[in-house]
């Protein structure tokens, strides 16, 4: 009789190694570096690891646990999920919109489009303009009270990776800059340019490693009051439809999980009502998703039939 293995907890420690030193081969091959972000371009392309939780709290993890990387755009979500808490659907979505997009994370001609108002939250344009309705009268205040309220909530150890932000600020990143000048124009932003962009660099920063960040992901899989389940969906519904970018339809298919990608190779998904995956791996694809995030996901979704459609 065949025997099937079905979800998170079917999953066993020899499975997962052997993915994981199966996932090199695509690092290898498929991904590059970012080079807009010098700091990034000098990760190693073949530093990898994968941390597992789920509801019962056992924890499988693979590769090397010590690696810290700043979460890019993987902070996304959270930011969306603290702005809902704190100031409801309503306000949130006054500010920003929850249409995917087929183009690019940082298309300046998605957002002239759609006449500067950002299409949805996992968008540079998105976040950029969410980061200005948090409180804080600068960017390192509003980065460090988001910073404490994650940690907080979801128990985990985010740092501000300060040799990152120099990184990041050493190159100047006209695109985000154009974004939010855009955003400003169209009266979408709440704050000046400046502090709003700087926010937003400095939130990309927030660092961990892949047990953080799946920490982060639990979040997103409600129990006690933490946080607001309904919240939590609205979360998972914008990861699924818009958190690979333009691979977020062919992601949908394949693998079938809300997850968020960063530049920096960080990779998260969430199994609704059961746990979370985080993965990192710096080589990413020509759309900004880790290659060998990817793979791995698709390996744990298929063999463990964990899509949610
Ligand atoms: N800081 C990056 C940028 O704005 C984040 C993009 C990403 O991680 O996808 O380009």
């Amino acid at each position: 009789m065949k025997r099937y293995f079905i979800g998170l907890q079917s999953l066993t420690q020899s499975q997962l190694d052997a993915w994981v030193i199966q996932a090199q081969i695509p690092a290898r091959s498929g991904g590059k570096l970012p080079d807009y972000i010098p700091g990034l371009a000098e990760a190693q392309p073949d530093w990898l690891a994968v941390h597992i939780r789920n509801v019962n709290g056992d924890i499988y993890a693979s590769g090397d646990m010590t690696l810290s990387f700043p979460l890019m755009s993987a902070v996304k979500p959270f930011v969306l999920l603290y702005l809902l808490e704190q100031l409801g659907a309503e306000r949130v979505f006054d500010q920003v919109g929850m249409l995917p997009s087929d183009r690019p994370f940082n298309s300046l001609a998605q957002l002239r489009a759609d006449e500067g108002f950002p299409r949805n939250p996992m968008l540079n344009s998105g976040a950029i303009a969410l980061m200005s309705l948090l409180p804080g009268t600068d960017g390192l205040s509003r980065c460090e009270n988001l910073r404490q309220w994650l940690n907080e909530k979801a128990d985990c150890h985010l740092v501000l990776d300060e040799l990152i932000l120099e990184s990041v600020r050493s190159l100047r990143n006209e695109t985000n800059i154009a974004i939010a000048r855009e955003i400003a124009d169209a009266g979408y932003l709440q704050a000046s340019v400046a502090v709003t962009i700087d926010t937003y660099n400095q939130l990309c920063c927030l660092a961990g490693t892949v047990g953080d960040l799946a920490s982060l992901g639990m979040l997103l899989v409600p129990f006690g009051d933490r946080v607001l389940p309904e919240n939590c969906r609205i979360v998972k519904a914008l990861m699924t439809t818009c958190g690979l970018y333009e691979s977020s339809g062919s992601f949908a298919v394949q693998v079938g999980l809300p997850t968020k990608s960063g530049v920096s190779g960080a990779l998260l998904s969430v199994v609704p009502g059961e746990g979370a995956i985080a993965c990192y791996s710096p080589p990413i694809d020509a759309a900004g998703n880790s290659v060998a995030g990817l793979f791995l996901l698709e390996q744990l979704a298929r063999n463990l039939h964990l899509s949610v459609f």
